[in-house]
């Protein structure tokens, strides 16, 4: 069997059946899992994921908390790895070169955390922008639903991009306009927001903060990279 990342022969002595299952449980070989850093609780932020000493809410949360808008959308994130090297590199080879399969690495760990939500949470993925979606042919955060094998309701869609883009430049990361909106009015249901990467924060709390308007319970979201 090869690893799903870098192909390289993974060498254990199984039967079939446990490669078959080995292959859900375990997709990296050892190289490609010594590369990545996983993001443990113990040292991160208890709402963002972000790296900190000890335990509690880092710096940069308790401003988001001070936001007239954004202070209580998002109930909290989990990111799975640090964003180094070897895990931009995953996500660029799914994300811009299209290779669908490496979405599946992160199979695992994605249901694993899925597992912990509260009951019948949604999935919902953060919509990629139409351009992107044309020339990418997928949307990469629908992609890592898809090879995880859930089930995902795509609650979100973008407006029109020229305008945000334009304005973004403008303006803070604390303001601007909100390039989302939501397609459905809620009924109070828990979301589980799923994105490639948490860098600052923003684009998952605009995601949030539109699900709430149009009446989501608690959103979360979950990354794999921060
Ligand atoms: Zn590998
Ligand atoms: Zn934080």
């Amino acid at each position: 069997m090869r690893c799903l990342y870098c192909h390289a022969v993974i060498h254990e002595e199984m039967s079939w059946s446990d490669l078959l299952f080995k292959r859900i449980e375990d997709p990296f070989c050892g190289i490609c899992k010594s590369g990545l850093l996983e993001i443990k609780k113990e040292n991160s932020c208890s709402v963002c994921s972000g790296k900190m000493e000890g335990s509690g809410t880092c710096g940069d949360c308790l401003i988001w908390n001070e936001h007239q808008m954004y202070h209580d959308v998002l109930h909290s994130n989990r990111s799975l790895y640090e964003y180094n090297q070897l895990l931009k590199e995953m996500i660029k080879r799914f994300k811009y070169n299209g290779d669908y399969a490496v979405a599946g690495c992160f199979r695992k760990k994605i249901i694993e955390e899925v597992k912990k939500l509260p009951r019948q949470t949604l999935l919902v993925p953060v919509p990629v922008s139409e351009e992107r979606l044309q020339t990418r042919g997928f949307n990469q955060t629908e992609a890592l639903l898809v090879m995880a094998g859930l089930k995902f309701e795509c609650l979100l869609t973008r407006k029109n991009e020229e305008v945000s883009q334009a304005k973004k430049l403008k303006h803070d990361r604390h303001s601007g306009e909100n390039p989302f909106k939501a397609i459905q009015q809620l009924n109070g249901e828990n979301i589980l927001l799923m994105d490639d990467l948490y860098t600052t924060g923003t684009t998952i709390r605009r995601a949030a903060h539109i699900l709430k308007e149009a009446g989501a319970g608690e959103v979360r979201s979950l990354t794999i990279g921060r």
